[in-house]
């Protein structure tokens, strides 16, 4: 079977087809799991020439393998990328990223309000190796620009941020990054390649933790890295050596998880704004924070952007941390757990989920507030999740 051209393909087609368009070992129409460690040569110089990356093939399980190859095929044609690579989670994409590109003398700029894990390396990790970082206030695109225009490395953006879902324009900021010559990383996991492609805004790199939408069965953990191939080849390089590989067997799940991809987080996009538009008229809720929401601080941005505003959205109860504590137990379709982006509705607040890595003051500092909660929609009904929330709501003013 011939390569089928899937440049002019839809997303679902794309998501279904790319990298599988081969038939595997006995005409299997489905991409194995290959266990194998090793892949092994009965010539040498044939060895020696796949060695050297003149010939196709695979040698070692810790470099590549033909499943996880097949993954990374596939998210790099989702991403519009030139090329792609995977890691074990997505704070190894995160991590080898940062130390594959970064030195001493270098210069980060970000936001305060980026994934947990990602403010522990710039705030505890990234200082050690003598790279500055400077970390500005998430909504305020001139602050940014004036950080980035005393110099920067690298720009490193994450939108829709985790949990309070701030925006930021990624065309601007990759703009002004490229301006003093840094390279621009954009975390898209809330958004999702259905959603928003920042190569096409102007960023170098996609980072995702294919943990969330894109396994989008709470299974498997993994990472992806996408964009340029001189720099997805550096950071290649680094994970060879460091070791952060992706297990097949992940792999394999997230790639069968992405075929669904389109479906999953479109209908999930439809449900967030629903429940959001939803919410935003209960007395019980003080404040909900959806890009989706005309009242977002920049929901002009996210609308040009963005084609759906994603399956996450977060929501304040009158009551603080004494009030979540009582409503979460009462959900009857939502997993309590710190995981997102699942085909099971998920809800908690951040001080057990995203940012469980930071002390109360660093919360607190990031304005995250104690009665918050994440909620990450399922592919369930609307309706039937918007009548689990309504009967949790409530109950908490019954008991009042
Ligand atoms: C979960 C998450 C990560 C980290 O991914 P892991 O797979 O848990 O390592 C990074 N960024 C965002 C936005 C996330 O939600």
């Amino acid at each position: 079977m011939g390569k089928r051209d899937l440049r002019a393909g839809q997303l679902d087609t794309r998501a279904v087809w790319a990298g599988e368009e081969t038939y595997w070992a006995e005409r299997a129409t489905q991409v194995p799991v290959v266990h194998s460690v090793s892949f092994g040569y009965a010539d040498v110089d044939e060895w020696y020439e796949v060695a050297l990356g003149r010939r196709e093939g695979h040698i070692y399980g810790r470099n590549t393998n033909p499943t996880v190859a097949a993954l990374e095929e596939k998210v790099r044609v989702l991403e519009g990328a030139e090329a792609a690579t995977s890691f074990s989670t997505g704070m190894a994409a995160i991590s080898g990223t940062l130390l594959a590109l970064l030195k001493p003398g270098d210069r980060v700029v970000s936001i305060k309000d980026t994934y947990g894990g990602t403010s522990k390396l710039f705030l505890e990790f990234l200082p050690r190796f003598q790279v500055a970082v400077a970390l500005c206030d998430t909504g305020d695109h001139d602050a940014i620009e004036a950080e980035v225009a005393k110099g920067c490395t690298l720009l490193y953006l994450e939108t829709p941020t985790n949990p309070t879902l701030k925006v930021l324009d990624i065309e601007r900021l990759s703009a002004a990054g490229h301006r003093q010559g840094a390279i621009v990383v954009v975390d898209n996991t809330f958004a999702t390649p259905v959603n928003q492609h920042p190569l096409r805004l102007g960023a170098d790199l996609v980072v995702h933790s294919a943990t969330k939408f894109l396994g989008g069965h709470a299974d498997a953990l993994g990472g992806i890295l996408c964009g340029r191939e001189d720099l997805v080849q550096q950071v290649f390089h680094f994970r060879e050596i460091n070791g952060a590989t992706l297990h097949p067997e992940a792999a394999y799940l997230i790639l069968r998880g992405l075929k669904t991809l389109g479906l999953r987080v479109r209908q999930q996009s439809r449900s967030a704004l629903a429940i959001a538009q939803f919410l935003s008229e209960q007395p019980q809720v003080e404040r909900v924070f959806y890009p989706g929401l005309p009242g977002h601080p920049l929901h002009e941005v996210a609308a040009r952007q963005m084609e759906g505003f994603g399956g996450v959205l977060s929501f304040s109860l009158r009551g603080g941390f004494d009030a979540v504590r009582r409503f979460l137990p009462q959900l009857r379709l939502a997993h309590l757990a710190a995981n997102l982006g699942a085909v099971e509705t998920v809800a908690g607040p951040p001080r057990t989920t995203s940012h469980v890595e930071l002390t109360e003051e660093e919360r607190a500092a990031l304005g995250i507030p104690e009665g918050l909660i994440r909620y990450s929609v399922g592919i369930e009904a609307t309706e039937d999740l918007v009548a689990d929330l309504a009967q949790a709501l409530g109950k908490l003013s019954r008991e009042g």
